[in-house]
């Protein structure tokens, strides 16, 4: 049974996607990044290979989000896709007439822009946390409730409070001077989801026509409170798709990639991957006033990948003895192992 592999590496969850050759998913998860990609790469392998099915052989690889170079490394991928490009065709896969795709992970989120099938305009925020998933866990844990309870506890209240949420740092101020004037949990909880949709909006949409279907997908999407938020925002009058397979579009978009451009052969490294063992290091180039953090990612004491040269001086056999200190070629000569 051919199957393609999408995987998707964020700094905060890692998704992974088994899929046919008619797109349906067979098989997928979602694991916390914890800091360290490649064990959460590892992770997500192995439950690929104990959960498809026995006749399953994997065609073709795609990766993508923050880390999609670094996955599409260890785990061998014929193409490297952006998020952009790997939420819009999953967007487009499940909702063909998708005109808007919001997406809101761990600590970015994204708008795109889709007319006729094609990616006509997108606007990214990696940068402020206040519309993105960290702001509402970072609230839920002051005002004590478990993040998965955020979304119903704001679907109590009649009327949600208005909290400043312009940054993390006001919010929270705002949060518990709401609580000082005796607000409850359930009306704080749809403020501050409110407050999330007017961050994502005006970070974001501004300037740009949003039109529906819109698909929201991304963790966030799992929550009621702020899909509600969304609805609301638009009085109702603009159709707001949440996908069943919201969780994991990246990688299912990456998949997707990945049989629509399947080489004659495989880059896959196999599932023996999750028994190698690698390790990332830098050094900084001082040969320029760029001073660039070269980043390479090794295994067993061997330059396999670079990143971070913006001139292109550095090759993984240049920049070997500026990992290990060891010359080119002394390395396998004298067994060394760094
Ligand atoms: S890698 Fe190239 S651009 Fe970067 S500091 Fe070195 S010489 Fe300059």
């Amino acid at each position: 049974m051919k199957v393609y592999l999408g995987v998707d590496v964020g700094s905060v969850t890692t998704k992974f996607v088994l899929i046919d050759e008619y797109k349906n998913i067979l098989t997928s998860c979602y694991l916390k990044t914890s800091g360290d990609p490649i064990l959460a790469i590892k992770q997500g392998l192995k439950h690929i290979e104990t959960t498809a099915p026995s006749s399953a052989t994997i065609q073709a690889v795609g990766t993508t989000g923050s880390a999609r170079s670094l996955a599409g490394v260890v785990v061998g991928a014929d193409i490297v896709k952006n998020e952009i490009t790997a939420h819009a065709v999953a967007a487009i896969t499940r909702v063909p007439e998708v005109r808007t795709v919001f997406e809101i992970g761990g600590q970015d989120s994204k708008l795109i822009i889709i007319r006729d099938g094609i990616v006509e305009d997108f606007a990214m925020n990696t940068i402020c946390a206040a519309g993105t998933g960290s702001f509402l866990e970072h609230q839920a844990v002051r005002l004590n409730v478990p993040i998965e309870e955020f979304g119903k506890l704001a679907s109590q209240a009649r009327q949600g409070v208005r909290i400043a949420g312009r940054c993390t740092v006001f919010a929270e101020s705002d949060m518990i001077h709401k609580q000082q004037l005796g607000f409850g949990k359930p009306e704080i909880a749809k403020g501050l989801s409110e407050a999330l949709v007017r961050n994502f909006i005006n970070n974001l949409a501004s300037g740009k026509s949003i039109e529906g279907p819109i698909v929201f997908q991304g963790g966030v999407a799992a929550n009621q409170g702020i899909v509600e938020a969304f609805r609301d925002f638009y009085q109702r009058e603009m159709e707001i798709v949440v996908p069943p397979e919201h969780g994991v579009m990246g990688a299912w978009g990456a998949a997707i990639l990945a049989f629509e451009y399947a080489p004659r052969e495989s880059a896959f490294q196999g599932y023996s991957v999750v028994d190698r063992s690698f390790e990332t290091r830098s050094f900084n180039c001082e040969d320029c006033p760029n001073s660039c953090e070269v980043v390479g990612l090794l295994e067993d004491g061997k330059v396999k990948a670079l990143w971070g040269s913006r001139c292109g001086k550095w090759t993984p056999q240049s920049a070997q003895s500026r990992f290990t200190g060891v010359e080119n070629g002394i390395a396998e000569v004298f067994g060394y192992r760094s």
